[in-house]
């Protein structure tokens, strides 16, 4: 059984191709595609233009005369109603939007529907308000004499957006909505895995009526179209978001040309049971922590500490919950969890498996292929009881396996769920909120939930301490990562 492809989308998959180069889409300067697969199938859905250096290099030529003149001279007014625009055409075009996402990255359709794209939708009406809204200050300054002395708000200018494949279009609006309500330019570097809501993006952003320049979308390979725009002295920010190697390679080589930098990157997730949790709930929120959007999730809570007074009833339990997972097509309406992105990254998580296995870990379920639930690249949901030394504790897997960590001191727990390179989430699941508290604020890491998991709100800050990046997206702190402030001094004598 599969819902059929709303029409939009089919007729989409057929005419999509084209980069979009600030108002006008075209073939890749080479005239090269590459092809965009289905991961459920294996299947060709679309190819696509092939980016490069000399396509940025137009996009970026472009993007600095928008900004120079007819986006550089928009009000913030006018930048907010172009953005509500956005939004709304997101949302009367949800249903087409989700199918090709669910299509394209094999996450459930249901998912797609009710999570990644009203998210999108939010964060553009979000930053649409803010756009009237984010100015400078008038300084108390005590410098002999009598001055004016305020700061401006002025965007920081063209801004390099390359993103990775898990939440394509959601990820790609954390950086547009905020550079845009600004008034910066951008360029967006979608996944070469998943580039095909980007591009209806761009068809939306046309119909919105965004002047010529202000964004272009370039998908192509990263050591083409994305080193490109990291290399472009004529780009002023990098917003990055995927894995952490790319990231330290992206802020090296943004040095050159000191570009801002953020860094949106991986993670290895606590997810911290305390022993007055009350057990329905953490069963529900260890398994959506760990295995929601396939476990391709930077957030993914992957690291599952339980008290060794409770082990044996989570581990029957989470094994239950975990084999009653329905794997198949994203289009099918019973699907829970549909297939890796990749034949590659399926054979990476794989190897992980293998890691765990002969280093001495547990294998509870999964740990191999699922081809019953489709020709495509499936991994069947798979738990570890585990130890935290194991490589499968320590790396992220960006994939459905959890690893099991029993603990019996509650004051020792913090100490090892802070001890990883990464900092971006966690959560706890208890009763006892002093202690909950206690926790969180004890935990590194950029965001703690406390009986739930990757709650996301476009007003709430998202970023990792340490090793998971640098900077915050969403909030009103992202705005301060796509602006420079400038001091201007008056004197009135
Ligand atoms: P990736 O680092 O391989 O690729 C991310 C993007 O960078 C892609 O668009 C890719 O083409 C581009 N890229 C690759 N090499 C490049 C180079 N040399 N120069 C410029 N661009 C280059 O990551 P991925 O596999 O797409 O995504 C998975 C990773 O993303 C995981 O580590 C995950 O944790 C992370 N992630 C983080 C967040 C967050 O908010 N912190 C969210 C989602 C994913």
């Amino acid at each position: 059984m599969r819902l059929p492809l709303p029409e939009k989308a089919e007729a989409f998959l057929k005419r999509v191709g084209p980069l979009y180069l600030g108002g006008t889409f075209r073939k890749a300067a080479t005239g090269e595609v590459f092809p965009v697969l289905n991961p459920a199938t294996g299947e060709v859905l679309a190819r696509v233009a092939r980016g490069g250096k000399e396509d940025v290099d137009q996009a970026v030529a472009l993007a600095r005369k928008a900004l120079e003149g007819s986006w550089g001279r928009t009000s913030p007014d006018e930048r907010g109603r172009l953005l509500f625009r956005l939004s709304e055409l997101i949302e009367a075009h949800a249903d087409t939007l989700a199918a090709l996402e669910a299509l394209n990255v094999g996450k459930p359709y249901a998912e797609a529907r009710t999570a990644d794209i009203p998210l999108v939708a939010q964060h553009f009406r979000y930053f649409a308000g803010w756009a009237t809204k984010w100015g400078g200050e008038v300084l108390p300054v005590s410098f002999p004499g009598e001055y004016l002395a305020y700061t401006r708000r002025e965007p920081v200018g063209v801004v390099g957006a390359i993103t990775p494949w898990n939440f394509p279009l959601l990820i790609a609006s954390w950086k547009l909505a905020p550079a845009l309500a600004v008034g910066c330019t951008v360029i967006l570097k979608p996944s070469e895995l998943t580039p095909l809501t980007a591009l209806y993006l761009a068809e939306l952003m046309e119909e919105a009526g965004f002047p010529k320049g202000t964004v272009s979308v370039i998908p192509g390979y990263g050591e083409e179209a994305g080193a490109a725009l990291v290399a472009h002295p004529g780009v002023d920010k990098i917003s990055f978001t995927g894995s952490v190697e790319v990231g330290k390679g992206i802020l090296k080589q943004a040095a050159e040309t000191l570009k801002r930098v953020t860094l949106e990157l991986g993670g290895k997730s606590p997810v911290i049971l305390l022993e007055d949790a009350d057990p329905k709930r953490v069963l529900k929120g260890a398994l959506f922590a760990s295995f929601f959007n396939q476990g391709e999730v930077c957030a993914a809570g992957s690291r599952l500490f339980v008290p060794k007074s409770k082990l044996d009833y989570f581990l029957e339990n989470l094994v239950t919950g975990a084999q009653a997972i329905q794997q198949g097509h994203p289009l099918d309406p019973r699907t829970q969890m549909g297939p890796l992105i990749s034949r590659e990254h399926m054979e990476r998580v794989l190897g992980y498996v293998q890691r765990g296995l002969e280093e001495g870990a547990t294998l509870l379920t999964g740990g191999e292929p699922n081809p019953g639930a489709g020709p495509g690249f499936f991994v069947k949901p798979t738990i570890f009881l585990a130890e935290d030394g194991q490589t499968i504790a320590r790396e992220e897997i960006f994939g459905p396996v959890l690893s099991v960590l029993p603990y019996e001191d509650p004051e020792e727990v913090a100490r090892r769920a802070n001890a990883t390179p990464y900092g971006l989430a966690a959560g706890i699941f208890g009763q006892d909120m002093r202690r909950a508290i206690r926790l969180a604020h004890a935990l590194k890491a950029g965001t703690v939930w406390i009986n739930g998991y990757l709650l996301l709100d476009a007003a709430s800050p998202w970023g990792g301490y340490k090793e998971s990046g640098i900077g915050r997206e969403m909030g009103r702190y992202a705005l301060e990562h796509y602006t420079e402030v400038k001091s201007v001094w008056l004197n009135l004598t």
